[in-house]
């Protein structure tokens, strides 16, 4: 665990010199220098330990174990209007995902998982297609951040239980652009049951896409959101 999370410490480290360098810690907002953590939330990030599950035959590539520091950073980026922090967020998890993620994405759009219209509102920005605007610049993807739509606002997954997470988000999407063809990669901040990507996945399959693959910045591996 220390040495995983000194490399990863290393890694982030790494964003020195990169003009998205927050200059304040993404979890705890201490004052630092051209790093994402301060040195105490970095050794509390983690690699994710298992590889999460498949969505289909389409494989989930994930950064980071939900938890520590990165729980906190993705809690604030969503919840404290801070949607600087979900690109910095993103450079972090393309540390260890760039080289995947460029197969995966390779003639590919990348497909953030949408808000409902009403949250979109009211947070102003979808955390998911942030994320994937960064991700696809730098693996050279094309960014299709308006292919899907939330139809149903559903309540929020992370106070259901695990069956009713499934039963909640079944059906919630639907493409509204055409997407016949096309090979697609989910883009989402965290994945838990792995429920909202199955949904996701419907719906680029009924419109006649092919999943190639998910891609998350930080996997719950217990289903702990
Ligand atoms: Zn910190």
């Amino acid at each position: 665990m220390r040495r995983l999370a000194s490399r990863v410490l290393s890694a982030i480290v790494d964003l020195a010199g990169d003009a998205l360098a927050p200059g304040r810690c993404a979890a705890c907002d201490e004052p630092i220098d051209r790093a994402a953590f301060c040195a105490p939330c970095a050794a509390t990030v983690e690699r994710v330990r298992a590889t999460p599950p498949a969505t289909g035959s389409a494989p989930t590539l994930a950064a980071f174990e939900y938890g520590g520091a990165m729980s906190r950073a993705l809690m604030r980026a969503k919840y404290k209007d801070r949607p600087e922090l979900l690109r910095v967020l993103a450079r972090c998890a393309l540390e260890p995902l760039e080289l995947p993620l460029q197969e995966l994405a390779r003639g590919a759009l990348l497909v953030p998982v949408p808000l409902h219209t009403t949250r979109l509102a009211e947070r102003g920005y979808n955390q998911s297609a942030r994320i994937a605007a960064t991700l696809a610049r730098s693996v050279g993807a094309r960014h299709a951040p308006r292919a899907l739509e939330r139809r149903l606002d559903t309540r929020s997954q992370a106070q259901l239980p695990r069956r009713e997470r499934l039963r909640n988000v079944a059906g919630a999407f639907v493409a509204r652009v055409p997407l016949r063809g096309a090979r697609v990669v989910l883009v989402d901040d965290v994945m838990t049951t792995g429920a909202t990507l199955r949904a996701c996945a419907e719906a680029v399959s009924d419109a006649g896409a092919v999943l190639t693959g998910c891609v998350v910045v930080a996997f719950a591996e217990r289903g702990g959101l």
